[in-house]
């Protein structure tokens, strides 16, 4: 399993492949995970989904800003987001990574970037802006970013991993925040972080708990696992936890009828809808996530046609291709 795992990442994180998948547009399935490239594609999303009582959160995709034009390019891009959710009326808010908004060569340029889209989260009700996490080597970046931004905006919250021996006591530095509690997605040290699945959920349960008994703001559980899911529902209920201190998350294309059927159950719900050109590092996450993913891009994937197309052919080569076969064959089993 860990074999995909790491194959899937180090395809995530190909500078060459981002750049060429960029210029396509979401292909080989992942427009059934990305909401498409256009704000009017992004607003039909929302309107659909806050109709089935569920709010968004949105995901402009960015990946390797290396420029100052581009994290400048980035921050316009999340502003006409707001824009257009303030204009169209819609249920919304914000998660942003430090990364693509300067934050791989300069630090202050990121925080000043997300600063400005703070101030005009301001004028748009408070709307709430999440600092997504990424690799282990942006954290202390992310919490210094937090610290200076914490006193002046309340509007602004960050996501804790699970699979970091760290993450339990990164709850207590923030009870006042909003924030999102995630198993982790990135591949870390077994110095930093967790490993295994078990020891994984064993600490995510725990982080859960932690916060949900002191937390001083809302709590997003983000996750797509029924078995932590249902956990959750009984905690809450057996620690007389108010319905309004507390949400579920799930990716946008994944467990949809769940997603539906917890938000019509009235608990409140989010869906991270990422939106955009970038969206090849963001898929092959998901696919390292789970192989059972790949149903999702199987009919085009395997198609070779589309990897000429794409011009990934000559990249990543007849093995990976086949690599990529077997695994959908054998998890379609
Ligand atoms: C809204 C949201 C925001 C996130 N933000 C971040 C972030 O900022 N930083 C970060 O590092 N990570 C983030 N993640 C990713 C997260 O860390 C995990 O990598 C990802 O959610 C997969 O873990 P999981 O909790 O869903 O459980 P997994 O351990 O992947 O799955 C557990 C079980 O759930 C069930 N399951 C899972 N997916 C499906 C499916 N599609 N269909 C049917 N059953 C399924 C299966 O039974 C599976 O065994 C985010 C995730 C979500 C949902």
């Amino acid at each position: 399993m860990s074999l995909f795992r790491n194959f899937f990442i180090a395809l995530s994180n190909s500078s060459y492949l981002n750049e060429t998948a960029r210029k396509l547009g979401p292909r080989m399935g992942a427009n059934k995970v990305v909401a498409g490239n256009t704000i009017e594609q992004l607003i039909d999303t929302i309107e659909y989904l806050n109709d089935k009582n569920i709010e968004v959160t949105v995901d402009n995709l960015g990946e390797f800003v290396g420029t100052e034009a581009l994290a400048t390019q980035a921050k316009n891009e999340i502003l006409e987001v707001m824009q257009a959710i303030k204009d169209y009326n819609v249920d919304a808010h914000m998660s942003v990574k430090l990364s693509s908004l300067g934050g791989e060569f300069d630090t202050e340029l990121a925080y000043q970037n997300l600063r400005e889209i703070l101030l005009k989260a301001d004028e748009f009700d408070k709307m709430h802006i999440n600092i997504d996490t990424e690799k282990y080597d942006s954290l202390q970046q992310i919490i210094k970013v937090l610290d200076r931004l914490k006193g002046e905006f309340r509007n602004v919250g960050t996501v804790i991993q699970a699979y970091l021996y760290d993450g339990l006591d990164l709850i207590d530095r923030y009870p006042e925040l909003r924030l999102r509690l995630v198993k982790g997605a990135y591949k870390e040290d077994e110095s930093i972080a967790y490993q295994t699945k078990e020891e994984i959920d064993a600490n995510y349960i725990k982080i859960i708990e932690k916060r949900l008994l002191n937390a001083k703001n809302f709590t997003s559980i983000a996750t797509h696992d029924d078995k932590i899911i249902n956990h959750v529902k009984q905690f809450v209920k057996d620690n007389n936890i108010e319905k309004d201190a507390f949400e579920f998350q799930m990716l946008y294309g994944f467990r949809s009828e769940l997603a539906e059927e917890i938000a019509h159950q009235g608990d409140h719900f989010t869906v991270y809808v990422p939106y955009g050109n970038d969206w090849f590092g963001y898929f092959m996450r998901r696919l390292a996530e789970r192989p059972q993913n790949l149903a999702l891009a199987y009919q085009e994937f395997v198609s070779t046609e589309t990897l000429k197309k794409v011009g990934l052919t000559s990249v990543i080569g007849l093995g990976a291709l086949a690599a990529i076969s077997g695994a959908v064959k054998f998890f379609r089993r």
